[in-house]
Parts: structure tokens; sequence; C-alpha cells
């Protein structure tokens, strides 16, 4: 398997909006990715792993250097429905693993906005759910992991064992080892149904009172902020807020736990497969074609409702449109998401709002989420709020955006915010060094020397963040 004749291949981000080339190997074993160590000490190369690509951003990426694409690692290896612990290989998605438990009544007890991320992607990024406040990241959630180390040992840790390793490796951004096998505990359901509530909120103030207010009330709390919107409306949009259905509440519970129940349906109107939805939005991906749609969208959200959805459908609204991204056009897409402590907030992203109104570069699909902080080293998490802002990118506004991006950094620092390594493209060596801290970066790099003596792991996001060591 191991040999640099192999494809020289370009890999992308998941906005399509970065690119970088790579030699690719696809290991199936943890001796295959031992083997793949030995290769890039005796090549001067480094190695990032990389799980489904879905990370907004160069997590996954490494220019010149060695990708392991982790995607055929993807076996269930253990699953007990009596006590809902699930032992995975890395490769393992959320869809594969909700789809083989969720029959049973369980469900993964942290997801992303898509299904279609893997359990190593999501443990080195440490993902968060629209339940933050409540269950934490899915660290918290990990009893115990494997990884093999560049020094070519393997590692078992958990919170009691190797407690260290446990905390940086989970949200460590691939850079100390790899995940070769992962045992989380899912939660118990009852329905295959949430029941949500739809509210509007008028404005800002209002949109982060209700996350703030709804969040001890119910298991998950969500904003869609229409961020095209100015003056009075801005930082307007809609809250869902939803619950897990207790036992007994679902008569017709064994029915909507199965498959059929939850999966996306593949054609929309029953008609139209939903692969080629992507080409009728493009037209509307501009300031214009946003504004209009995310006006019609505000104002189809202000009667106040309740239904009840799958937990499919609610979780992974964004999976609904295959390939959405493809509509940003050519240039892609950045996300930029930053967490802000609940005090602060409002007077922050009012400034950023405003200010990308100013630079005529508003953001076109606008996410809130309410948080809570975490004891992982690389947390990205606070006492607050998260706000997610997608961007379109163009060879016209690339410069401009950047330098937009730039000043929102600055704006969320002075904040008292943080940044998410799984999404931000623009975060700099300094952006990080405010807010993770001198004592955390060093501590990090610490665990780095022990488990990765030769700088055998680097991404082209440790490279941009927290420079080379490689000499
Ligand atoms: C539409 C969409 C919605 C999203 N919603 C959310 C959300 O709600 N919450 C959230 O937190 N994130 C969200 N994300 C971000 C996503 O969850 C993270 O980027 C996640 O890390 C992607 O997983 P992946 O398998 O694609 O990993 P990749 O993007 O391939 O890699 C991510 C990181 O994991 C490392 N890695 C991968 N496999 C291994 C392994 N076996 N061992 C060690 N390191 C490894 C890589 O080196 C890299 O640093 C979303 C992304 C998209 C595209």
């Amino acid at each position: 398997m191991l040999n640099l004749d192999e494809k020289f291949i370009t890999l992308d981000n998941f906005g399509h909006s970065m690119r970088a080339p790579a030699y690719v190997f696809k290991p199936t074993t943890a001796e295959e990715i031992s083997k793949a160590f030995e290769l890039a000490n005796k090549t001067g190369l480094t190695i990032t792993a990389r799980g489904a690509g879905r990370s907004y951003n160069d997590a996954a990426l490494n220019g010149g250097g060695i990708v392991l694409d982790m995607s055929t690692m993807n076996h269930i290896v253990k699953w007990d429905p009596q006590t809902g612990r699930v032992t995975v290989e890395p490769g393992v998605t959320l869809e594969k693993l909700w789809q083989r438990v969720e029959p049973d009544g369980w469900w993964p007890p942290v997801v992303s906005g898509t299904m279609y991320t893997t359990l190593g992607g999501c443990l080195s990024a440490n993902i968060h759910g629209k339940n933050n406040f409540k269950e934490g990241p899915i660290g918290e959630h990990v009893i115990e992991f494997t990884a093999v180390l560049p020094t070519g040992a393997e590692v078992v840790c958990s919170p009691q064992k190797n407690a260290d390793l446990f905390y940086a490796m989970i949200s460590g951004l691939g850079m100390l080892g790899i995940f070769t096998s992962i045992t989380l505990e899912m939660k118990r359901i009852y329905s295959g149904l949430l029941e949500v509530d739809a509210r509007p909120s008028y404005n800002l103030h209002e949109h982060l009172t209700d996350l703030l207010d709804l969040a001890p009330n119910y298991d998950y709390v969500v904003g869609w902020l229409d961020a095209t919107a100015g003056g009075r409306g801005l930082g307007r949009g809609q809250i869902h807020a939803a619950r897990y259905l207790n036992e007994g509440e679902d008569p017709n519970s064994q029915k909507t736990m199965q498959l059929k129940s939850q999966v996306l349906p593949a054609l929309i109107f029953g008609v139209f497969p939903k692969s080629i939805l992507h080409y009728f939005m493009s037209p509307f991906v501009n300031n214009l074609g946003t504004w209009a749609v995310n006006t019609g969208k505000y104002i189809a959200s202000l009667p106040r409702h309740t239904f009840r959805e799958s937990h499919a459908a609610f979780h992974f609204l964004l999976d609904y449109i295959p390939n959405w991204e493809l509509s940003y056009g050519r240039g892609g897409l950045i996300e930029y998401q930053s967490f802000v402590p609940k005090e602060t907030a409002e007077a922050a992203w009012a400034e950023m709002l405003r200010l990308s109104f100013k630079r005529g570069l508003p953001s076109y699909l606008g996410v809130t989420k309410r948080h809570r902080p975490d004891q992982f080293l690389l947390t990205h998490a606070v006492d607050g709020f998260s706000l997610a802002m997608d961007f379109k990118v163009t060879n016209g506004n690339r410069t401009k955006l950047s330098q937009m991006l730039q000043e929102f950094d600055r704006i969320v620092l002075d904040a008292g915010g943080r940044f998410y390594f799984a999404k931000n493209s623009e975060t700099t060596p300094e952006s990080a060094q405010r807010f993770l801290g001198e004592e955390t970066i060093a501590g990090f790099k610490n665990i780095k020397k022990r488990c990765d003596p030769n700088n055998l792991l680097e991404s082209d996001l440790y490279q941009r963040v927290f420079g080379t060591d490689k000499t």
C-alpha cells in the first residue's frame, strides 16, 4: 500500500474554497497506520488524517504531504442495545451509527448538522450539537478510545486512563495521534420523533434572550438568524426548541423508530430528485436573492407553532439538499463561527452584522446555538452562544472577505469569545493565542512533543495557526 507512486490527488474542504494536493492512502488497520508513520519518517513528509472531509476549512488538508483517508476503517465493532454502548472504527459516519442504534431505541448523544461526518473527525474537532448547553461536546460521551501515535505506540485513553491524552486528543485536530477505535454511550429514546416549538424572534436581543430562557426547559435549542436584515430587524429569525418524547407519549413509537420513518425522502414534491435542487438554488445565492428568500422565510416563520418531527429531519436539515454547498458557485463558501459569552454576545454580533452590511458582504446563512464550557484542552466553548455565518467566496471578494473576517476576530476576541477549528479558515496565530492563552498552547505542544517527537502530524490548519515544528 505505501508507495509514493500513488496518485497525487487534489483534495478540498467542504465548502470547495480551499484546495491542496496530497499523497492519499486508505489504511484499513492500525498496522497500516504505523507503516504510514514509518514512511513519513523516511521521506520527511508530514501526515494528516481525513475522515469525511466535512470540515469547512483546511483541518483535513495537507498540501504536499500524506493524507490518511480513514473512510475504509468503517465497521461498527460492537453494539449492545441493552447498555447503549457502541464501539466503532473511526471512519464510521454518524449516518451509519444512528441508523444502527435508532431502531433499538437509542440516538447518538451529540451530532453535527450533517450526518456524513466520521466519528474520528467528530472527536478530533470535539463537535457540539444543538444540545451543547445540556450534553456538552461529543467528548463527554466517549468512554474510551484507542489511538496509534506517531511513535508507533498504541494507547488506550479514557477520563481515568491517560487522562491528559484523553482531554488533549479529543479536540486535538488529529495532531497527536490517529484514532483507531472509539467507544461511546448512546442516549435512550422512546420515540422516533421530537416535539418542536417554533417561534419567531424579532431582533437580536429577543433572539438571544429566547435561546437563553428556553434552553433549561428543552433538550435542543437552535436559531436561524436572518443575517441580511438590518435596522430594527437586525438579528431577527426563528428559534426551534425541541424535546424528547417521554415513554408512552408516542402511541406509534415502534413505527416512528424504524428507519423508514427517519430516512430523508429522495424526491421533492414526490417528483424531482433532490440531487438537482442545488442548481435551482444557485440564482438566489447572491445579496438580493438571499435577502428575498430570507424575507419570505421570516414571514412564513411568524406564526408560532408546535409540531413533531423525526430525529433525522430535525438534526440533519442541511442534508435534505445534497451538495447544497455547490449552489455557492465556483469560489465556494466559508463559514465563520464565533462563540461569545452571553454577557457580550449581543453587542459583538450587532457590530459584526452591521460591518457585514457596510462591506457589502452579508452572510447568507446564520445559525445560533446555546453553549456551556467544557474541559477539553483546545476547547471552543463558552458560557454563551455561537453564531455560524456562511459567506460566498468569489475571486472578486476573497481579499475583502478575508479582511472583514480579521475585523470580526478582533470584535470577538475583545468580547472574550473563542473560535472553532473545524470551521474558521482565517484564524491567525495571534487570534489563537489570545483565546487559547499561551499556557494552553504550550501545554498542547508539550503533549505533542511526547506523542510526536519528529513532528510527523501536521495539517494545513495546524501550520497556519500553530506554525510548523518541522525542521
Ligand atoms: C453541513 C455541516 C454541518 C456541520 N455542523 C456542525 C455542528 O452542528 N457542530 C459541529 O461541531 N460541527 C459541525 N460541522 C463540522 C464537522 O462536524 C467537523 O468539521 C467534523 O470534524 C467533520 O468530520 P469529518 O469526518 O468530515 O472530518 P474531517 O473534516 O475529514 O477532519 C476533521 C479533523 O479530524 C481529524 N481526523 C479525522 N479522522 C481522524 C482520526 N481517525 N484520527 C485522528 N484525527 C482524525 C482530521 O485530521 C481533521 O483535523 C458541520 C459541517 C458541515 C459540513
